[in-house]
């Protein structure tokens, strides 16, 4: 069979979701592709969905800022009837131990793009979030080490952004995106998978599916999640880029929250770089903990994206878990592993690659390194703005495209997430980003 559309998305998750819904909303014929059988049932669906501001760049932080306004008029962003069921933006805060970042570096940056925070110490902590431990372990060390058990050094401190939380369903996210895409006229093809990219005179003509069925098309946007490098190689445009993505794999573990943690209610999304994990409330009673990249872990690098253990392994879930009870002391240490395992596709310095390639028409929006899930409102607009000018003949590498906030106003520089950039050395170079 063989098809015509004015742009493929490759990937349903909630990055291509994201950018098939604003390609749409241009007027353009957009086909969404997809291996898998359901939308945004890839990486998305294991996503933590946390949705908080600090990163380590101005683009980083205007850019998290923009989206949660998209988080927060969601029906009216995708248009969606009163009667749909919609992904919802729990605002139940973001709190920044000390020791995820640093301070110097990020709340100049909150000043700058306007974003709400306050400064606890460590009292405030107590009163604030009743269960939470403010003392000082950091380094972090291996659950192993003996020093991982000594007594506290001293108490931290944070800085609590109100603004932030976690999309109560993150695959229910993508899907939303995608309705309101198809509700523009947008197809989505799942259970096929692109297996090559077509091309003549230096242009993208199309795709070629498992299948055998063709779809011709002068756009096609790389949106494959942990597989981006494997379509970069099938467009014959990894030579050019001098970020590379690699899948990288996490664990996610959850514990029932204690009793009386957070007073019983939703505590909020907690950073603890003192400790190397990341934990947040999540529905039913439980706590979810995921890792910080600490230096003292080692990294879990994926060759292949098909080939990963999907389930939770007890020296990770030891190490998490652990890290969580010191934080959280009257936690209750479950029997056994609850969790699972998922992949990042992670960029050079972790900051991901929103760009055009040199062959023209073949767009990415990729690398996005554990952290862009709260960006998707955005990413979607990024993309289908620096489509609209490079189709309409602007030099995108020479001359970055700036896009504009449409709730905010704040310029970002779409340069930022070049293929061609040298690594930001502002990064954490892990999933803060
Ligand atoms: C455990 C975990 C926790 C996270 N926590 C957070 C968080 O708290 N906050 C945050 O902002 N971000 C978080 N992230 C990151 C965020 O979830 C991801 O950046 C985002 O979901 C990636 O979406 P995507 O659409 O790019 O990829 P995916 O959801 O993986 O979608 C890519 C799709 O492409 C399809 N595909 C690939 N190759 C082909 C092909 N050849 N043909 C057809 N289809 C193909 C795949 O089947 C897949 O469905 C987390 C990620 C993980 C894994």
């Amino acid at each position: 069979m063989t098809q015509t559309a004015d742009a493929i998305v490759i990937g349903t998750g909630i990055i291509g979701a994201a950018v098939a819904y604003e390609l749409a909303l241009t007027g353009l014929r957009v086909i969404s592709v997809d291996r898998l059988g359901d939308v945004g049932s890839g990486s998305t669906s294991s996503s933590s969905s946390v949705v908080r501001f600090h990163y380590s760049t101005f683009e980083g932080v205007a850019a998290s800022w923009e989206a949660k306004f998209g988080w927060e008029t969601w029906r009216d962003y995708l248009g969606a009837p009163a009667e749909q069921t919609l992904a919802r933006l729990l605002r139940v805060g973001c709190l920044i131990l000390d020791g995820s970042t640093e301070r110097e570096r990020v709340l100049p940056l909150f000043e700058q793009v306007g974003i709400p925070y306050q400064c606890w110490d460590a009292e405030t902590i107590r009163q604030q979030v009743p269960g939470l431990d403010p003392g000082r372990y950091g380094p972090p060390k291996p659950v192993t080490d003996d020093a991982f058990w000594a007594d506290a050094d001293g108490e931290l401190g944070a800085y609590f952004t109100p603004d932030g939380g976690f999309i109560d369903d993150p695959q229910l996210a993508a899907r939303n995106l995608m309705a309101a895409a198809m509700q523009r006229g947008a197809g989505v093809w799942l259970h096929d998978e692109v297996v090559a990219i077509l091309e003549k005179k230096a242009r993208v003509q199309g795709i070629r599916l498992r299948s055998g069925s063709v779809i011709q098309s002068p756009i096609v946007v790389n949106a494959a999640g942990p597989y981006s490098h494997q379509v970069n190689v099938l467009a014959g445009v990894t030579g050019e880029f001098r970020i590379r993505t690699r899948p990288l794999r996490q664990e996610v573990h959850s514990v029932p929250a204690p009793a009386g943690y957070a007073r019983g209610e939703m505590g909020p999304a907690v950073m603890d770089g003192d400790l190397g994990t990341y934990f947040r409330s999540h529905l039913g009673g439980q706590l979810i903990v995921g890792g910080a990249e600490p230096a003292c872990d080692t990294l879990q690098w994926i060759d292949d994206p098909d080939f990963f253990e999907p389930q939770p392994t007890r020296p990770v879930w030891e190490a998490q878990v652990l890290r969580l009870a010191r934080r959280i002391p009257s936690l209750g240490i479950p029997p056994r592993p609850v969790g699972f395992g998922a992949l990042y596709d992670v960029a050079d310095d972790w900051i991901p690659i929103y760009d055009r390639t040199s062959l023209a028409g073949f767009y990415v929006a990729i690398g996005t390194s554990g952290n862009q899930f709260k960006n998707a409102p955005v990413v979607g607009r990024f993309m289908a703005t620096l489509i609209e000018a490079c189709e309409n003949g602007h030099d995108h590498d020479s001359d970055p495209v700036v896009f504009h906030g449409r709730f905010t106003k704040n310029a970002i520089n779409l340069g930022h997430y070049s293929r061609l950039r040298q690594a930001h050395p502002e990064s954490v170079y892990g999933v803060m980003g």
